[in-house]
């Protein structure tokens, strides 16, 4: 520790540096097999990026068919898988091969990584280790070109009918052979996707193979979508669901009618439209129906002089007035028991067909007397109509 005054003068943590350098590097072995807490990155991120990158593929396929729509159609047909191949390339080139990450994964935060430099505790602390040139080709050739080749492969074979030939022909073993590839990359797909779900790696087979994983670009920003406006959305769209379901279960006019007889007075209702002076052998929603639907008649006119609107086939209700059975009814039915009698008020909750000949037998139908007479009355007149 002797300093010679010509050197320049070494710092005093060197020599402690230096000592616990063995120490460090057992300690950094040891992490290496040690158990952390694993990094998770959002599994619906992941699959949402997908669902862009699919989106932006498909708009910019929509642009290319139209810039294409004045050449020949068959231009379209023989060249579709080329220039899809094209667009697929120019975008693996501008998005995965340039920033690591796709259009989708860029707006969902995410980036690509090499997992093969992640292992063990290096998983959630280390720093990204970017992807490898050679990734990156893989990963264009695999995508890019895979699905140009099958496309073009498929096409081909399809055209030539391979599939038709004879079982001893090396071209039906080929097509086979494809087949059952096709169908063991679906179901390795599947398995992937299932542990992707459990785990939250790897999205793709192809992810899996070159063990590119997708990690967050900025660890601080988790998350940008702000669900606020999602939600607002959702809450809004549930409630319009809801009101169109329960809507038509809400009988609006018998409401009307009951918010009136709440808030209006009973007599008010009665002779403000003068039914309760209509002559009884005339039918009140018969008037009613015809004042409604041409609004020429004048309010001096005494009501059943204008028009003659006698009952037919006469029905009584529940307070004593008589109506068209035709007429009381379609009232019920659209009002339920909430509909008053135009000439009383009173809620007409059952009708009986009017018996015309009664004899007055008893002292309490007095007054239903009166009516039978009138109803007499009525069904002759009636009669006579209909005999017309
Ligand atoms: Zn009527
Ligand atoms: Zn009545």
């Amino acid at each position: 520790m002797s300093r010679l005054p010509s050197q320049p003068p070494t710092p005093e943590w060197t020599d402690n540096w230096k000592q616990i350098q063995p120490t460090l590097l057992k300690i950094r072995r040891s992490m290496a097999s040690l158990r952390t807490s694993s990094l998770k990155v959002m599994r619906v991120s992941q699959l949402d990026s997908d669902i862009l990158d699919l989106e932006l593929f498909d708009i910019l396929k929509e642009q290319l068919w139209n810039a294409l729509s004045l050449f020949k159609p068959t231009i379209k047909e023989n060249f579709e898988p080329e220039m899809l191949g094209i667009l697929n390339l120019v975008l693996f080139k501008l998005s995965v091969y340039d920033s690591s990450a796709t259009y989708g994964s860029q707006l969902q935060n995410l980036k690509y990584r090499n997992e093969w430099e992640h292992g063990g505790i290096l998983e959630s602390i280390a720093k990204d280790a970017p992807l490898t040139k050679t990734q990156k080709i893989a990963y264009g050739v695999l995508t890019v070109g895979g699905q140009y080749a099958w496309t073009r492969t498929n096409r081909y074979i399809t055209e030539r009918g391979w599939g038709e030939l004879e079982e001893s022909d090396i071209r039906n073993k080929v097509y086979r052979v494809l087949q059952s590839g096709e169908k063991y990359w679906k179901a390795f797909s599947v398995l992937n996707f299932l542990v992707f779900l459990y785990n939250g790696r790897y999205r793709t087979l192809i992810d899996r193979f070159l063990s590119m994983r997708l990690v967050y670009a900025k660890k601080s920003l988790n998350r940008q979508v702000s669900f606020e406006f999602l939600n607002r959305q959702m809450v809004w769209h549930a409630f319009t669901e809801f009101l169109l379901f329960l809507v038509p279960l809400i009988n609006i006019e018998k409401l009307k009618l009951k918010l009136m007889r709440t808030l209006l007075p009973k007599s008010y209702l009665i002779s403000s439209k003068g039914y309760d002076k209509l002559p009884d052998n005339q039918c009140a929603i018969c008037h009613d129906n015809a004042s409604s639907s041409s609004n020429d008649t004048s309010a001096d006119v005494p009501l059943g002089q204008l028009q003659d609107y006698s009952v037919h086939n006469p029905y009584q209700a529940n307070c004593g007035h008589t109506y068209c059975y035709y007429c009381i009814q379609s009232k019920i039915v659209v009002f339920g028991d909430e509909w008053p009698c135009l000439r009383c008020g009173e809620k007409v909750e059952s009708i009986q067909k009017l018996v015309c000949k009664v004899e007055d037998t008893d002292k309490d139908e007095k007054e239903a007397n009166g009516e039978d007479s009138n109803g007499a009355e009525k069904d002759e007149k009636s009669t006579a109509v209909s005999s017309e």
